[in-house]
């Protein structure tokens, strides 16, 4: 069984819509797929009438975005209530902070010379989808400014880069209770990736499973050999489940092909069973 728990549709940065997304998930051999798009479950319905027609087992995620000692970190959460007004009122506020952020960001750009236009920005964000940096980077590479949307990060909007923006991002203790309280269960996103890593020691992970995490992304491509094999031993002695995804978003992210890495089915029955689906 081939399992992939992190993805992401044109319902945030990802380039395919959710059922092409499933497609693409079966023509690769998976058994199993999450969507966890940035912010918002808006993708579920549709993922998961393709997979019921392409006999996929759809897993229902999110990645939220989350600040820990003033750095970004992303927590996967799989089989919350998406109506449950906690986690729903949040999701509402980061989706506002986003929107927000974007005259600002532009601003900046226009401040070094660079003029985007809201209307550009616009026609690249798929209609529904929760606004991110990479469409911005896409308005940038269309207009001719950069030539993709590594280069975009890496000269303007990344930390550091000349347009970053600073947006709300929900304290990442508080997710771990909001998606606790929705009934679902909670992972760090690739914790040793950039911008987390310095922030997420061993001991500070130990503090967060203390504080109700369930597991670690442990295989992603943002972690080296060494840095997976230290992760699973922590794993492994938190008692935190193990999951490994390519985190897919369609042509918007190259080497991260679906089922690159994947998830141990063992852990996987896991990670459902503290979620108490299936029961
Ligand atoms: P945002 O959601 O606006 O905070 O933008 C962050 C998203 O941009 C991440 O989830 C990644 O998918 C994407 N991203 C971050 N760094 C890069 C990069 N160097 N190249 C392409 N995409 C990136
Ligand atoms: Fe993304
Ligand atoms: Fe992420
Ligand atoms: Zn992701």
């Amino acid at each position: 069984m081939r399992i992939d728990l992190h993805t992401h549709s044109t319902r945030s940065d990802g380039t395919e819509p959710p059922a092409a997304l499933v497609r693409a998930a079966r023509d690769a051999g998976l058994d199993v797929v999450a969507l966890t798009d940035h912010d918002t479950t808006a993708g579920w319905d549709e993922a998961t009438d393709a997979a019921r027609e392409l006999g996929v087992e759809l897993v229902p995620g999110l990645e939220m975005s989350t600040r820990f000692e003033h750095r970004s970190v992303h927590l996967l959460a799989y089989f919350v209530d998406p109506t449950d007004p906690g986690l729903a009122t949040e999701m509402t506020k980061i989706v506002d902070g986003r929107t927000r952020r974007t005259p600002l960001l532009l601003e900046k750009l226009r401040a070094a010379g660079v003029d985007i236009s809201a209307a550009d920005i616009d026609a690249a964000t798929p209609p529904g989808a929760v606004p991110g940096r990479p469409h911005i980077a896409d308005a940038m590479v269309r207009l001719g400014v950069v030539p993709s949307r590594d280069a975009a990060f890496a000269t303007w909007l990344g930390p550091g880069g000349k347009a970053f923006v600073r947006r709300y991002a929900t304290a990442l203790e508080d997710a771990l209770d909001l998606v606790a309280g929705a009934g679902g269960v909670s992972v760090l996103a690739h914790p040793r990736g950039r911008g987390s890593a310095a922030v997420l020691d061993d001991r500070a992970i130990t503090g967060l499973a203390r504080r109700g995490l369930t597991g670690l992304e442990v295989d992603h491509q943002d972690h080296s050999d060494v840095v997976r094999r230290g992760l699973r031993s922590l794993a492994d002695r938190l008692d935190l489940v193990v999951t490994g995804s390519s985190d897919w978003h369609g042509a918007g992210k190259a080497d991260h092909d679906l089922g690159c890495n994947t998830t141990d089915p063992a852990q996987y029955a896991r990670l459902r069973e503290l979620a108490g689906v299936g029961r």
